[in-house]
C-alpha cells in the first residue's frame, strides 16, 4: 500500500469506461470470427435472458442449498434436463459444476475414492488413470492434483482415435478410471465408447465419457444416413459423463454437468467434514462460496431454447461444419485429421503432396488471423509408441458460423494461398528469452514451433512464466 498511487474512489462511468476499453482489445466473443473458446448461438434473446438470470442470482451463494433453496431447485432441474439429454434414467444423479475442468476433476476424484474404498490395501495406494493421448488436459490436471498416474494410450495417427483393445490392454487392478471422449477436442473424433465401456465393465473398471464439448450437440447431430455411434449413458459400462453447459449449452462461462449412473459414485465426489468449530461442511464440488449466477443462467438458457431450438441450432452448426469441411477438402495443401463427428475440425498439412505445395498449419493460423479470423494452433505430439500426431489448425464451429461461413471459407482459401509452399514454421532457440522479456509476438507460428520442439520439462516452466508475467501486478 506504500508504493502505489493513492486508492481513491472512481465514478461508475469511469470504471465502466475502463472495462469497456479493456474489452475492446479482446477478440470479439460474438459473430463467429473466433473459432475456439467462445460458443455463439447467434440468438440475442438467449444472451439477454442469461444476463438477466446472472444479475438476479449473482449475490446468491451456492455454498449452501439448504439456506438458498433456489440453488437446490435449479441444480435439480438442470441435472434432470442433462440426464434426459445424455441418455440417463431415474437412477442417474449428478452435479452442476463451474466448468468442464471441474466436472472431469470430480469424476476422477469419485473414481479414485471408489477404487480405494474397494480394498483396504488401497487406502494410500496410487491408482492409474487410463486415457487416449487426445483426452483433455483436465484429466492430466486431475491426476496431478489427486495423485494418480496417467497411462496415455496412443491414438491412430490417421483416424485420431485409439484402438479399443489397446485401451483395454492398459487396464489392470491399479486402474481407477478409463476415459474416452465424445468427441475429443484436438481432432473432433469420437472414441470407441461402446467397446471401451463394455471391456471396462467386464474388468470392473469405471469408465468416464468426456462429452464436455459434445454433450449438448451430439444428441441432435446424427441423421438417418449417418447416425452418431452410441456414446452416452445408454452405453453399458459408462459410469459417468461430463457435458459443458458453457459450450454448446450456450450458457455464460461457469457451468457444466457431471452425471453418474449410480448414486454411490456421485456421493464419492462430495467432501464433508465436521472437524472444525464452525458450521458442518458439505461440498459436492470443488468450490466453497460461489455465485449461483452461472447455474441460473444455464437453466434459463436451456429452458428458453427447448428441444426444437437445440435441434435448430445444431442443424445450423452442422450445415456450417459441412460447408467448411468441403472447403478444407477442396483446398490444396491441407487435409482434415480423421473423420470428425460433430462441430470440431483439425486441419493438417497434406503430406501426400510435395513440400512446395503444402500448407503449414501454424502459418495458416497466422495468415487467417491477419485476415480477421482466429483459429487455434495445435502442436504436433510424439506418442508413447514413437508415432507422431501432426501439428494442426483447430476450428470450432458454432451456430453463428453459418452466417459467416462463405466469408470464412473465402478467408481460409486465401490464407492457404498466402502460405502454400512456404517452409513450415521452425523453432527459434532464442525465442524463449525474447518472449519472456518482450511478451508474445503477433505471429505465433515460430512460438508454437519452438514450444513443439523443446522438451516438455523445458516448456512447462516456460509456459507458467509467460502467463504469470502476463498478469503480473500493475498500477
Ligand atoms: C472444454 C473441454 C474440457 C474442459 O472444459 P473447461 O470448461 O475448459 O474447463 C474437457 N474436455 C473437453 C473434450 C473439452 O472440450
Amino acid at each position: 500500500m506504500t508504493t502505489s498511487p493513492r486508492w481513491t474512489a472512481r465514478t461508475p462511468d469511469d470504471v465502466l469506461g475502463v472495462l469497456a476499453d479493456l474489452r475492446r482489445a479482446d477478440p470479439p466473443t460474438h459473430g463467429g470470427r473466433v473459432l475456439s473458446y467462445v460458443y455463439d448461438s447467434g440468438r440475442a434473446d438467449l444472451d439477454a435472458v442469461a444476463a438477466r438470470a446472472v444479475e438476479l442470482f449473482l449475490p446468491v451463494n451456492g455454498l449452501d442449498p439448504t439456506t438458498f433453496t433456489s440453488v437446490a431447485a435449479l441444480e435439480g432441474r438442470v441435472v434432470a434436463r442433462a440426464r434426459q439429454v445424455l441418455g440417463g434414467d431415474e437412477g442417474t444423479v449428478g452435479s452442476v459444476t463451474t466448468g468442464g475442468t471441474e466436472s472431469c476433476l470430480l469424476a476422477v476424484k469419485s473414481a479414485r475414492d471408489v477404487w480405494r474404498a474397494a480394498d483396504p490395501s488401497r487406502v494410500h495406494a496410487r491408482p492409474t488413470l487410463v486415457l487416449p493421448t487426445t483426452a483433455h488436459p483436465a484429466f492430466h490436471k486431475a491426476a496431478a492434483y489427486l495423485d494418480l498416474d496417467v497411462v496415455a494410450v496412443p491414438v491412430d495417427t490417421v483416424r485420431g482415435t485409439p484402438d479399443a483393445q489397446a485401451v483395454l490392454r492398459a487396464l489392470d487392478e491399479r486402474t481407477a478410471l478409463v476415459v474416452v471422449s465424445a468427441p475429443s477436442y484436438p481432432f473432433g473424433v469420437v472414441d470407441p465408447v461402446a467397446q471401451v465401456a463394455a471391456g471396462a465393465a467386464e474388468r470392473g473398471v469405471a469408465c468416464h465419457v468426456d462429452a464436455c464439448i459434445g454433450g449438448w450437440v451430439l444428441p441432435w447431430w446424427g441423421s438417418a444416413e449417418s447416425p452418431v455411434p452410441p456414446w452416452d449413458l445408454r452405453v453399458e459400462g459408462v459410469t459417468s459423463i461430463s457435458a459443458d453447459l458453457h459450450k454448446y449449452g450456450f450458457a455464460p462461462k461457469g457451468a457444466s454437468v457431471v452425471l453418474y449412473r449410480d448414486a454411490a459414485r456421485h456421493r464419492a465426489q462430495f467432501f464433508a467434514t465436521t472437524a472444525w468449530p464452525g458450521y458442518p461442511v458439505v461440498n459436492p464440488t470443488v468450490l466453497g462460496s460461489r455465485s449461483a449466477g452461472g447455474l441460473a443462467a444455464a437453466w434459463a438458457v436451456l429452458e428458453s431454447v427447448g428441444e426444437d431450438g437445440m435441434a435448430d441450432l445444431v442443424a445450423a452448426t452442422r450445415s456450417a461444419t459441412a460447408t467448411l469441411r468441403a472447403v478444407v477438402d477442396a483446398t490444396p495443401g491441407v487435409r482434415l485429421v480423421g473423420d470428425p463427428t460433430g462441430p470440431l475440425l483439425a486441419v493438417a498439412a497434406d503430406d501426400a503432396l510435395d513440400a512446395d505445395r503444402r500448407v503449414d498449419p501454424f502459418l495458416l493460423v497466422d495468415a487467417l488471423r491477419r485476415r480477421g479470423w482466429l483459429a487455434q494452433a495445435q502442436p504436433a505430439l510424439v506418442q508413447g509408441d514413437g508415432s507422431s500426431l501432426p501439428r494442426t489448425a483447430h476450428l470450432t464451429v458454432t451456430p453463428v458460423t453459418l452466417r459467416v461461413v462463405d466469408d470464412l471459407g473465402a478467408a481460409f482459401r486465401a490464407a492457404a494461398d498466402d502460405v502454400r509452399g512456404l517452409p513450415p514454421a521452425a523453432p527459434d532457440p532464442g525465442l524463449a528469452q525474447a518472449v519472456l522479456t518482450d511478451g508474445l509476438p503477433e505471429d505465433l507460428a515460430t512460438v508454437m514451433a519452438t514450444l513443439e520442439a523443446l522438451p516438455p520439462d523445458v516448456v512447462r516452466p516456460l509456459l507458467v512464466e509467460v502467463l504469470a508475467r502476463a498478469s503480473a501486478p500493475t498500477a
